[in-house]
């Protein structure tokens, strides 16, 4: 999505995972409701001798199942 320069040094990725939909680890059932968009940071990442910290937007589903005892994933 983006790609800026840190005051400090280094250089922050921004990315979004484009899943529109997932199954839920407990029940199985498949969700596209997303309840939230969160982000990851992934530190420590060297290229090219640069620093590089890289942020991933993802998405957090509701599950649809009623009876499943997990709300979101
Ligand atoms: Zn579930």
């Amino acid at each position: 999505l983006s790609a800026c320069d840190l005051p400090l040094g280094g250089r922050r990725v921004t990315a979004a995972a484009n899943s529109v939909e997932a199954a839920c680890p407990d029940c199985g059932v498949v969700s596209t409701r997303v309840h939230q968009r969160t982000r990851q940071k992934v530190k420590d990442l060297g290229v090219g001798g640069k620093d590089i910290e890289l942020v991933i937007i993802k998405p957090r589903f509701l599950c649809s199942e009623a009876a499943c005892a997990r709300r979101t994933f």
